[in-house]
């Protein structure tokens, strides 16, 4: 990173890669031939529909998206889909019910939104701590839902699904919260009935939601269901039935390029999966000054929470300490945990670079160091 010296952990809307911000600054005022910003154009003009429909094929070519699968570019984040989810597909069977499964904040938060909709059948009870994810086969499952929601990375609580789920399901579609970890990993899309995610932390700035679709499960619809809010309503008109948000489509498109020239989703996953290890390795190195409260298998690869700790407990003293040491003089910003969990959480998605985790080891380590003096 040529010209900022500052490394952004921010979990949301979080850093983009600088040479993409880089060419939308180029771009900024005067789009190609155009003459126009993309904020400008008509969304519906020939430019505009070459940058919508590339997004769509980048989409398609990063993770391999079976053409049986619509993708859609549509607003409300990802608290509008934790409604849209359900107005859309709790009528798939008679019983108008879905399986929840709660793995932390925002799962727990899906899972009220569509008590809205419908009946939750919660597939575990909510765990008095977010910690781990019990095995699938201990799921109270209920082969009659109409779905069944995953998140499939708890941003701030720091736990990922590792392992393919789908054969326990009894053919039952699983739609999967993915704002915090699409286009960070390796994913075969054809195990799920509909992924959705925000762009704001690995592909884009905020404003638009990626929703990833079977074909067959588009047009279930409640009747109450708002129209912007219809999947097959969207999907029927290239996800252009309102004003789209034409400049954060745009900015995708040039982060899909940017992954593209980066070796795509298998050479992502690795970089990704080497920047997660080297934190981990600090934390469990750290004789119990660093700690994470998930079960390692359960750990997240972008989204680490973790606790400082003296004696055993955690020390919000030093983690205070630890906060203001990092960016006040190491320029590492946004270390805090959610303040639903506390302590310190690095969000470290694809902007963030090896090199930049090797600053955060060191001053990490640096910091364990000289608190023992
Ligand atoms: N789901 C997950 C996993 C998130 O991390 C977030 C936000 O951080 C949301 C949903 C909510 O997204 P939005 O703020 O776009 O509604």
């Amino acid at each position: 990173n040529p010209s900022r010296s500052i490394i952004n952990f921010s979990a949301g809307p979080s850093s983009l890669p600088y040479e993409v911000l880089e060419i939308a600054q180029r771009e900024l005022v005067a789009y190609g031939e155009t003459g126009l910003s993309v904020m400008e154009m008509s969304h519906r003009s020939a430019t505009f529909s070459k940058i919508i429909n590339n997004a769509e094929q980048l989409v398609r070519e990063l993770l391999n998206v079976p053409v049986n699968y619509s993708v859609l570019f549509l607003q409300g984040g990802g608290n509008g889909q934790f409604a849209c989810v359900p107005l859309n597909l709790m009528n798939l069977k008679p019983k108008k019910s879905a399986d929840y499964v709660l793995t932390g904040y925002w799962s727990e938060r899906a899972a009220n939104e569509a008590k809205k909709y419908g009946a939750v059948n919660l597939v575990f009870p909510k765990p008095e701590k977010y910690s781990r994810i019990p095995p699938v086969q201990e799921w109270n499952l209920d082969p009659e839902a109409s779905y069944v929601f995953v998140c499939d990375n708890e941003t701030i609580n720091g736990i990922e699904f590792q392992e393919d789920i789908t054969q326990a399901l009894n053919g039952v579609p699983l739609v999967a919260d993915c704002s915090s970890n699409l286009f960070s990993r390796q994913i075969d899309v054809s195990k799920y009935g509909l992924i959705f995610a925000g762009a704001q932390k690995n592909f884009g700035p905020s404003g638009v939601t990626l929703v990833i679709i079977r074909n067959d499960l588009i047009g279930h619809a409640a009747k109450e269901c708002p129209s912007i809010f219809d999947y097959k309503i969207q999907a029927g008109n290239n996800s252009l039935y309102q004003t789209p948000p034409t400049f954060s489509i745009y900015m995708c498109g040039l982060v899909f390029e940017w992954l593209k020239k980066h070796g795509g989703m298998e050479s992502i996953d690795k970089v990704n999966r080497m920047k997660a290890d080297a934190v981990y390795e600090v934390i469990d190195n750290s004789n119990g000054f660093y700690y994470s409260p998930i079960s390692p298998k359960d750990r997240s690869r972008v989204t680490i929470p973790f606790r400082l700790c003296v004696d055993g407990k955690p020390n919000e003293a030093l983690e205070k300490e630890f906060l203001s040491e990092a960016d006040k003089k190491n320029n590492l910003k946004e270390l805090k945990g959610h303040r639903s969990v506390g302590g310190i959480r690095a969000a470290i998605f694809n902007a963030i670079s090896l090199e930049e985790i090797e600053t955060l080891v060191f001053f990490m380590k640096d910091f364990q160091q000289l608190a023992k003096i």
